[in-house]
């Protein structure tokens, strides 16, 4: 048994844009989950899900993240390893195409969890990364914010193993060195192959108070199915902190769920039972 579920943000989804979207996903969780039932790692299937996102400018990372507010683009992601509960994570990156693959690098390399700012652009570029100048990565026309959204996937490989990345090219306009809960572990994402996986989406200064995938994860070693986890983490970001944003997971039996409080959210499935779905 695999499941894997995909996020393309949540916030103001627009009308024009929805159908691409909604094609766009549903092509990723067929082509991913084809690679877990070919007997791929969940690790390997979160990256390879999260860098098709990334390459898709339909979406706020890698190529169409929205710049900061001097015109530069810095990016956030994170992947997590639910066996070893080990991860890896970029925060401001710059010039890279697919921040999620520098992230599995150090993650991989082991030295360290979380690089940020220049010292991650460096890691990058002596891992041999290509620079990809801010006006390819940057989204082309002037969207709204929330139209574009941030990325991310969990998935269930046949062995058990869960695994979970989200990135992302922030919120519109930040200010310089801003980063976002993505590339925090329990907040932009959490993976336990015991319990389950978590990608967040949303206000990631509002996200981060509540450590809203730790919330996830928590309301899923309880007991409570994926939806009701997601739900009882979107209602307490909305309750407690007035938060705006939403949720995927997934738990070890391959049931998924997602919530959000925004008026859309980007989201497509197949869950163990071989179930799919799609909505934008
Ligand atoms: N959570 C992201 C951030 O705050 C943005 C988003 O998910 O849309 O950087």
């Amino acid at each position: 048994m695999v499941a894997l579920i995909i996020h393309g943000g949540a916030g103001n989804m627009s009308g024009r844009l929805a159908g691409a979207k909604k094609s766009a996903l549903q092509n990723i969780v067929l082509e991913t989950s084809s690679l877990l039932k070919g007997g791929a790692q969940s690790l390997a299937a979160v990256e390879y899900a999260v860098k098709l996102l990334e390459d898709d400018p339909l979406f706020n990372a890698g190529r169409g993240s929205y710049p900061n507010m001097e015109g530069m683009v810095e990016m956030d992601a994170i992947i997590v390893e639910g066996t070893s509960l080990n991860f890896g994570a970029v925060a401001g990156i710059r010039n890279v195409g697919n921040p999620v693959v520098v992230a599995r690098k150090v993650l991989d390399q082991g030295k360290c969890c979380l690089l940020a700012g220049e010292g991650a652009t460096r890691f990058a570029a002596a891992n041999g990364f290509e620079f990809v100048p801010d006006e390819e990565l940057a989204s082309k026309t002037d969207r709204p914010t929330g139209a574009l959204g941030t990325v991310g996937a969990v998935a269930l490989d046949s062995k058990g193993g869960i695994a979970a990345a989200t990135s992302t090219g922030g919120t519109a306009r930040k200010p310089p060195g801003r980063v976002g809960d993505s590339p925090l572990i329990g907040c932009g994402a959490i993976a336990d192959s015991l319990v389950g996986g978590v990608s967040a989406t949303g206000e990631g200064e509002f996200l981060m108070r509540i450590m809203i995938s730790r919330v996830v994860l928590d309301c899923l070693q309880q007991g409570s199915s994926p939806g009701e986890a997601a739900a009882h983490a979107i209602d307490l970001l909305g309750k407690r902190v007035q938060g705006k944003g939403g949720v995927i997971c997934l738990n070890g039996s391959g049931q998924t769920g997602y919530a959000f409080n925004t008026p859309g959210m980007a989201v497509a499935y197949i869950n163990g039972k071989g179930e799919t779905g799609v909505s934008v």
